[in-house]
């Protein structure tokens, strides 16, 4: 199977009822969009940027972030690239910004959070993600989504850098759904978005209030179980046409694959070595949609 994989790793992956299913790398640095490449990754379906901005004592400008993108993802040229805006918090600290000690990290001002507290790292991202444009098919994608707010600010800032910069069309805004609370809340999320990712990463530590990090209760940490699927069943069914994606670490395992296309789930991304596998699996995968 594997060495068929990897000789169709370029080819598209339809299912045997014929749905085309995007599958894309997940990267954070030249050599992983390499990787991407080689493995015939679909495109880019999670960029994440946090490794350039950790370390660093000053916040970066936007033609440093944009000079880091480029390299970052020069052999993809031309591709779609899904751009996930900065996910740190007070468990991953950055020097710039104003260090509050928090009993529970993973529920405090981490991802989009801190990003409304600083609008003006946002406004950063933006401008550099927008002069993408030029090379790549640019999304934009926001982490720890809570609230239909967390969303409104980066359209908001998206709109108006647009406008002011007579750019059209806009890049498509998307939202993770990596909080139960947004899982359960997409119909109010729906109208300010385009298209949703599933963080099956976060989605499990939060639905199981069990630390990912924490091999003490792994036995809790069910990526696979039945209350993931339900919640993306449920934000299947009430916004059923909005185009779904997933980027956590259940999109690259590949007995869950038809569970996943079963949801709504038309895009996966993985990590760049699983391409191939996982489209082999998609051309062996008859979806079948319950009625
Ligand atoms: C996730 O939470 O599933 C995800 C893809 O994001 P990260 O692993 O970077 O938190
Ligand atoms: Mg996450």
């Amino acid at each position: 199977l594997l060495q068929k994989a990897q000789k169709l790793a370029g080819c598209p992956a339809v299912t045997l009822d014929g749905m085309l299913i995007s599958v894309n790398a997940n990267v954070g640095c030249h050599e992983d969009t390499s990787k991407a490449l080689k493995n015939g990754a679909d495109g880019i379906g999670l960029y994440r940027i946090e490794q350039f901005y950790i370390g660093r004592t000053l916040p970066p400008t936007s033609d440093e972030l944009l000079d880091e993108m480029r390299h970052t993802l020069s052999s993809m040229k031309g591709n779609s690239v899904c751009v996930r805006l900065l996910d740190v918090g007070a468990d991953k600290p950055l020097p710039f910004v104003g260090f509050m000690a928090e009993t529970n990290p993973a529920l405090g001002r981490r991802g989009i959070r801190l990003l409304r507290e600083y609008p003006e790292l946002l406004y950063t991202q933006i401008k550099a993600i927008i002069s993408l444009m030029s090379d790549y098919e640019v999304q934009i994608l926001v982490p720890m989504v809570a609230l239909p707010e967390d969303i409104l600010l980066v359209k908001k800032m998206l709109n108006t850098f647009c406008i002011e910069h007579n750019i059209s069309p806009l890049p498509k805004l998307g939202a993770m759904i990596e909080t139960p609370a947004a899982a359960l809340s997409a119909s109010t999320i729906a109208p300010h978005v385009d298209f949703m990712s599933f963080g099956s990463n976060d989605l499990t530590q939060y639905a199981f209030a069990a630390d990912r990090e924490n091999a003490s209760v792994e036995t809790y940490y069910n990526d696979d179980s039945a209350v993931i699927f339900r919640m993306m069943e449920i934000v299947h069914s009430d916004v059923p046409d909005m185009p779904l994606s997933i980027c956590g670490e259940l999109a690259g395992s590949k007995e869950h694959i038809r569970r996943l296309l079963q949801c709504g789930i038309t895009s996966l991304s993985v990590a760049a070595p699983l391409v191939p596998l996982i489209k082999e699996t998609i051309r062996k995968t008859k979806v079948d949609l319950p009625r």
